[in-house]
């Protein structure tokens, strides 16, 4: 049911403008998507309420814009070269290739779908008296069935720790994990994967060098700590954020723009006194929460995952969640990254990366607590989060609808506006109003089809307000609004559009709520 609700989004996405598969012409791109002329939109919506929320509402954070390709010591030094792997094991029979860890990770997620069967039947048997709390700590079948999924991480956690690859294999052979394509056990060895693509700087002949493509935007703020904190006079606490691509040459590439081999991070790095790093990372997770549920898609379906694994780099990680249709998964990282990438590049450079702490007379190399989200993911989750079916059949007549209930501040258009019929004075009405409000706000004009038509239009795009330019109009100077989720409909002076839509879908209102 979900799996196939997921599905109708992707068409959904495709037919409505918002993602292409890239270089669809020739078949597509393995994990490789382009943003249509609504995806991008909405793309630059969620990097601006990211960007302003870290650089507009903290005095303390910058901004920068670092390039793509980089020195390669940088990933020698950042670990990348030699450990930024995933154990991959393919199916002999499908020929499918999985991360072992996430087909583990699977098993895991089965155990916690049985927990979650057994509450919500305890629910409807014990109705409103229900305790779910109780039920959870004292019912000897969920118990069990938490006893399981407990021991199962721990083990992985371990062999992912210990980087033993044969026991990662036999985890899979003991828990009889199956491919999902063919449903055999038929696996090979698991091998390590590195993940990220490289390519040449220079020509051959004058001895070319071997670079990389990022994998992390991360490390371009890293390198230009120094340059940043000198230039910007800034003092610990402070951070460093930064939107950029990344690329990394993924496995399993199965779940649309879940999981891309190009992809674009918001990453922020916030520099602390060692030791208050753990304090500054319980807060950035708090911080980092509030601005996904601010978005009002439900607190219940956000959660934190703990990471059983750390990083070579981390002593503190930890994962925002979202109810995907195909399940919890990851949305954005907070990790806490101690000292390790700039100690490192102080190792490899040979130049000396040191923060003077005017009120601790003292010189240190700061620890870094990391905000790490995904602008595609975050996109993916919106997206999921707003599609809906509606079924407006009445009176014995057929009728449905798709809308896109997106946030009003993140739709790609605001309003509509639509002359009634394309002649009589209306389409130069409607125009008039569209020059008025086309600085402020991106809205569009529409004088096709019946006005129901361009109704259902909209709302497959999420436009949250379309407004009808009828013959009263130009004899009153009102309009006709209707409202996307509702479908609700009033009269509104045209004096009044630009409080309206400043009101409804400005920016700023959801960051002051931050
Ligand atoms: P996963 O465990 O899913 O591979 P990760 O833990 O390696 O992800 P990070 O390195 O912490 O991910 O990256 C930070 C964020 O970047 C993730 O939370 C996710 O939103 C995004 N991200 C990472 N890899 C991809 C990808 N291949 N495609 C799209 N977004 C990605």
């Amino acid at each position: 049911m979900a799996e196939d609700l997921f599905k109708k989004l992707v068409a959904h996405c495709k037919e409505y403008g918002y993602v292409f598969p890239s270089s669809d012409l020739y078949d597509g791109l393995g994990a490789v998507y382009d943003y249509g002329q609504y995806g991008v939109e909405l793309k630059n919506n969620i990097k601006k309420y990211w960007w302003d929320s870290m650089t507009r509402l903290h005095r303390n954070i910058v901004g920068i814009d670092s390039a793509i390709f980089m020195h390669p010591t940088v990933w020698k030094a950042s670990g990348h070269v030699d450990a930024f792997n995933d154990p991959l094991i393919d199916n002999k029979d499908s020929k499918k290739r999985y991360r072992a860890d996430v087909l583990i990770e699977e098993q895991i997620a089965r155990y916690e779908e049985k927990i979650e069967k057994e509450v919500s039947k305890a629910q409807k048997r014990f109705g409103e008296k229900f305790d779910e709390a109780l039920f959870v700590q004292t019912n000897p079948q969920v118990q069990e069935y938490a006893a399981q999924k407990a021991k199962l991480t721990e083990r992985m956690a371990k062999a992912l720790n210990d980087n033993d690859l044969e026991d990662l294999r036999q985890i899979i052979l003991d828990y009889k994990i199956v491919c999902p394509v063919c449903g055999t056990a038929n696996w090979t060895e698991v091998r390590q994967f590195n993940l990220m693509f490289a390519t040449e700087m220079g020509s051959t002949a004058e001895g070319a060098s071997k670079i990389y493509l990022r994998p992390e935007t991360a490390q371009g703020i890293f390198v230009n700590f120094l340059n940043v904190q000198k230039t910007g006079r800034m003092k610990i606490p402070f951070g460093i954020a930064q939107i950029g691509k990344a690329f990394r040459n993924e496995i399993v590439a199965r779940q649309f723009i879940f999981r891309m081999r190009e992809f674009e991070q918001m990453e922020m790095q916030f520099f602390v006194r060692p030791g208050s790093e753990l304090e500054w990372f319980a807060r950035w997770k708090e911080s980092r929460m509030k601005w996904h549920r601010l978005l009002g898609f439900g607190s219940e379906n956000y959660r934190f995952h703990d990471h059983e694994k750390l990083a070579h780099y981390a002593n503190a990680a930890c994962d925002i969640e979202y109810r995907f249709p195909f399940g919890f998964k990851e949305v954005e990282g907070i990790h806490s990254r101690t000292d390790f990438d700039l100690s490192q590049h102080q190792k490899y450079s040979g130049k000396k990366i040191q923060y003077f702490d005017t009120e601790l007379n003292e010189s240190y190399i700061p620890y870094v607590v990391e905000t790490s989200i995904g602008v595609d993911r975050m996109f993916l989750q919106i997206l999921s989060a707003s599609y809906c079916e509606e079924d407006l059949s009445k009176d014995g007549k057929q009728d449905s609808r798709v809308v896109l209930k997106l946030p009003p501040a993140l739709a790609p258009v605001k309003m509509a506006v639509m002359p009634l019929v394309k002649k009589e004075g209306l389409p130069e009405k409607a125009q008039e109003i569209l020059e008025m409000l086309k600085y402020d706000f991106n809205c569009q004009y529409d004088e096709k089809d019946s006005i129901g038509k361009r109704y259902r239009r909209q709302d497959a795009i999420g436009t949250p307000f379309c407004i009808t330019v009828d013959h009263r109009s130009l004899e009153d100077n009102a309009v006709t609004i209707r409202y996307r989720d509702t479908m609700e409909q009033e009269r509104v002076p045209i004096d009044r559009l630009y409080a309206l839509l400043k009101e409804k879908t400005d920016l700023g209102d959801l960051l002051r709520r931050i």
